[in-house]
């Protein structure tokens, strides 16, 4: 899990990143708000943590680019500013979360616990590779950004394919997949599924290992 810490008060952060670190968080730390709008730009972190008081920018304003960069990223902003207004504006900017200075640390891990909670099953619905993206919740395929239209049958396929990426289903492991007991099925079924698939996906993305069965591998990183 890796968190993006955005803090100018230096005793807070070496605070908070002995802590995290300890934790087994990987932190990566920053003092302003541009150089944090720029590395969320870069590589998406899981959390963010953005005190609001920082020297170049004002943390609503950082809160309200990094919502442009990804509206799903989990915000956790630490403030000393505790009216109610202010408050209601960050929650109305996308913030996930606020914790009021002096707080916890107990009461910090707490909350991120919450968050990493969140963005494990945010990862779950979608399974990505290459330039795939299967999401099981909406039934939805996309191949980079084009959504794809797959029947029920070649969706189960794929995604069977997709869950054991690296690793080889036969024609006999996917047939119970996607038929039930006794229900007739023709030799060539799942044949013809996988040749509509490839017709909608990228060249090369289901591999045939004669005889055995298909594959999608896993993209290394
Ligand atoms: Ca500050």
């Amino acid at each position: 899990m890796q968190i993006l810490l955005v803090e100018d008060d230096i005793d807070l952060a070496d605070a908070l990143l002995q802590t995290l670190k300890r934790e087994g968080f990987a932190v990566n730390h920053l003092t302003r708000g541009q150089h944090a709008i720029d590395a969320v730009e870069t590589e998406l972190p899981d959390i963010v943590i953005l005190d609001l008081g920082l020297p170049d920018m004002d943390g609503m304003d950082v809160l309200k680019a990094l919502r442009k960069i990804s509206a799903d990223i989990p915000v956790l902003v630490l403030t000393a500013r505790t009216s109610v207004e202010d408050k209601v504006s960050g929650l109305d900017l996308g913030a996930d979360d606020y914790l009021a200075k002096p707080f916890e640390v107990a009461e910090l891990m707490a909350r991120l616990r919450v968050f990493g909670r969140r963005a494990s099953s945010l990862k779950h619905s979608g399974l990505v590779i290459g330039e795939v993206t299967l999401d099981d919740v909406s039934h939805q395929v996309q191949v980079l950004d084009d959504v794809i239209v797959l029947s029920r049958r070649e969706f189960m396929v794929l995604k069977a394919l997709m869950e054991n990426a690296g690793r080889v289903q036969t024609r006999d492991s996917l047939e119970s997949k996607l038929y039930s007991w006794g229900e007739e099925v023709a030799s060539n079924t799942i044949e013809v599924h996988i040749h509509h698939l490839r017709k909608k996906l990228p060249t090369n993305f289901i591999k045939t290992l004669r005889g055995i069965g298909y594959i999608v591998k896993p993209e290394s990183k």
